[in-house]
């Protein structure tokens, strides 16, 4: 079994899904007490989160990177940035890291080209639905993502911080991401892409009136896919 490197923290709710999906799915295809090899750098948010806010990508980019660096330094033979926000650095951190990273959207895309699709809702963080970083990867496979509008996209990215990160799941706002895939589908969303690692705590299948893509259960599989590889 190889060794997956996962930099979290991004918010630890979200990490805390990695570690358990990554290990179950390992237990689940090798049997017994088998569990994964994993080394986690687990950031801290506020720090990474202030400098979201500030702009400050190129203090990031040198956090990611060295967070690859003594990944691989102590062994990880992957790479998963624990967030689709962070995969704006991955580029940069890719080209330092000395080991592959698995790149969350393109795990998603494979999921959504699977299925059929070629139109997806996309919700995430502003950075994620705004940004061409993500929204462009999926396009070079084909994919069109439809946006929630700017209202949507700011009431996505407050509960995304002021909720989900700091371990609130209300049914408000359980039902207001019912209501916001609804809209999407009227706008031509054939699926929805849960493009932020934390969304899954709150959107579960049965909240959706579209199959659901939950980046975050895709990363780890991707991950347990390469740690078990021959
Ligand atoms: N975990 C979230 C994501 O997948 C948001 C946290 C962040 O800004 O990195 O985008």
């Amino acid at each position: 079994m190889k060794t997956i490197g996962l930099i979290g923290g991004m918010s630890w709710e979200s990490t805390t899904l990695y570690y358990q999906l990554i290990n179950r799915e390992v237990a689940r295809r090798l049997g017994g007490l088998s569990s994964a090899r994993l080394n986690l750098v687990s950031l801290d948010f506020q720090d990474i989160a202030q400098r979201q806010r500030a702009g400050d990508w190129a203090g990031m980019s040198a956090i990611l990177r060295q967070a690859a660096r003594h990944l691989k330094d102590t062994g990880a033979q992957c790479l998963l940035i624990g967030t689709n926000t962070m995969h704006k650095l991955a580029p940069e951190v890719q080209a330092d890291a000395g080991i592959p990273l698995i790149h969350i959207a393109d795990v998603t895309a494979d999921a959504i080209i699977a299925q059929g699709l070629d139109t997806v809702g996309l919700m995430g963080t502003r950075f994620t639905m705004e940004e061409a970083f993500y929204v462009q990867r999926l396009r070079e496979r084909g994919i069109r993502c439809v946006l929630p509008d700017e209202a949507q996209r700011i009431e996505i990215h407050r509960i995304i911080f002021e909720e989900l990160c700091q371990g609130e799941i209300s049914d408000s706002s359980r039902r207001w991401f019912s209501d916001c895939i609804a809209d999407l589908q009227t706008r031509g969303a054939q699926g929805v892409v849960l493009g932020c690692t934390e969304l899954p705590l709150i959107v579960r299948p049965q909240d959706s009136c579209l199959p659901t893509f939950d980046t975050t259960a895709l990363h780890a599989m991707a991950a347990v896919d390469f740690a078990l590889a021959a």
